[in-house]
C-alpha cells in the first residue's frame, strides 16, 4: 500500500535523525512574500557590505519552486556544533566554535547525499535537492517557517530546546509531506545580544543586523584592510565571533555535539599566542586542512591576527 503524507513524513524524519541531524521539520514550499520585502530593504541599505553575491538570484532565493521543479516541501534541518570544551588555549586569538573541526559543508553534504539516495530508492524518481549554506536558499527563514525555532534579536535562529549553536540545511523536493507549525518569538524584553555586541552591528531594537559591522564579516568576508574604526573592538576574535550566542540565555539548553569531525585537531589545541603571531603559510595549511577557515586564506587570517595587535 502506498504511504500517505503522514507516513512519508515519519519516514523522512526518522532517516534524517538516524543520519545525525538533531531536529527535522517541514514547511510548505511557497513564495516567501514578507521575506522577499525584508531582503530587498536590507540589500537597499547596503547591510551586506562587500558580499555582492547576496544580490544575485533574488528570484530563486524567495521561491523554492524556482530551484526545484514542482517543489512542495522544504525539509529543514539542524546539525549541532556546540563544543563547550574547546581545549583551545585561552591566550590564543579566538576562533568561532563552528570552525573548530572539518568544514561543515563537506560533513553535512555527505549525509544529505546519503539521504537523497535513500529517498529516491524509496519513492522513485522524485525531484529533490539538498542545500547547506551553498545555494540561494533563505535558510534561517525556512527554519523559522518550519517551526524549528524563531529568529532572535541577533538575527540567528534559536531553538527553544537546543539554543543556537547549529548549522542549518534543507532538502527541497516535489513530494508532499505534513507541514509543521511555526512558533512564536521568545526573546521577550531581553537585549543581551544587542548590549554585548562590541561593534554595534545589531540594531538598537534588534532583528536587523548591519552585516558590514559584524566581526564575522570583517574577519571572513571583508577583503583588504579592516577599517580602523574597529580597532580595539574585535575582542580577540581572529575568525568569526560567538559573543551574541555566548550571552543568549537560550544557549543554556545547548548540548555538546557528538560529531567526531567537528573536534579540533591536536595541532590546533596546542597553538599558543606566540605560535599564532608567527604563523607560517605551511603551518596554516596543515592546521586548517579540510577546514572552513581555509576560506580566509593565509593572508586573511594573518591580517586578522595582526589587526588584534596581541604583542
Ligand atoms: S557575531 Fe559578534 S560582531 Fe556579529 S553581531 Fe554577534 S556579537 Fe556582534
Ligand atoms: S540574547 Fe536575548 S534578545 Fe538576543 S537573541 Fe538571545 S534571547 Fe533574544
Amino acid at each position: 500500500m502506498p504511504m500517505d503524507a503522514r507516513q512519508k513524513t515519519n519516514w523522512v524524519k526518522e532517516k534524517l535523525i538516524h543520519l545525525g541531524f538533531s531536529s527535522v521539520s517541514v514547511a510548505k514550499a511557497e513564495f516567501m512574500e514578507p521575506e522577499a520585502r525584508r531582503l530587498e530593504q536590507w540589500l537597499n541599505q547596503g547591510f551586506h557590505g562587500e558580499m555582492g553575491y547576496m544580490e544575485n538570484y533574488f528570484e530563486l532565493r524567495v521561491d523554492p519552486r524556482k530551484l526545484v521543479d514542482g517543489a512542495k516541501s522544504v525539509i529543514c534541518l539542524l546539525y549541532n556544533y556546540y563544543n563547550p570544551n574547546s581545549e583551545l588555549s585561552s591566550e590564543s586569538p579566538k576562533l568561532s566554535m563552528y570552525a573548530y573541526g572539518r568544514d561543515y559543508h563537506k560533513v553535512i553534504k555527505k549525509k544529505l547525499k546519503a539521504f537523497l539516495r535513500e529517498l529516491k530508492g524509496e519513492f522513485g524518481d522524485i525531484n529533490a535537492r539538498a542545500f547547506v549554506d551553498s545555494a540561494p536558499v533563505l535558510e534561517r527563514d525556512w527554519a523559522r517557517r518550519s517551526g524549528l525555532g524563531w529568529v532572535g534579536k541577533h538575527t540567528l535562529l534559536i531553538s527553544k530546546q537546543r539554543g543556537s549553536y547549529f548549522f542549518l540545511a534543507e532538502v527541497i523536493m516535489d513530494l508532499e509531506l505534513e507541514y509543521d507549525q511555526s512558533i512564536r518569538d521568545h526573546c521577550g524584553t531581553c537585549t543581551q545580544c544587542i548590549d554585548a555586541c562590541p561593534t554595534d552591528a545589531i540594531s538598537p531594537k534588534g532583528y536587523v543586523m548591519d552585516g558590514s559591522k559584524c566581526i564575522s564579516y570583517l574577519t571572513i568576508e571583508k577583503k583588504g584592510d579592516i577599517p580602523s574604526e574597529f580597532n580595539d573592538k574585535m575582542e580577540g576574535w581572529m575568525y568569526g565571533c560567538d559573543i551574541c550566542q555566548q550571552v543568549c540565555p537560550w544557549n543554556r539548553f545547548s548540548k555538546p555535539h557528538s560529531e567526531a569531525a567537528f573536534l579540533p585537531n591536536n595541532e590546533l589545541t596546542s597553538m599558543r599566542k606566540i605560535d599564532w603571531l608567527n604563523l607560517s603559510e605551511e603551518q596554516f595549511n596543515q592546521l586548517f586542512e579540510g577546514s572552513a577557515v581555509k576560506r580566509t586564506k593565509y593572508e586573511g587570517l594573518k591580517r586578522n591576527i595582526e589587526f588584534l595587535d596581541l604583542r
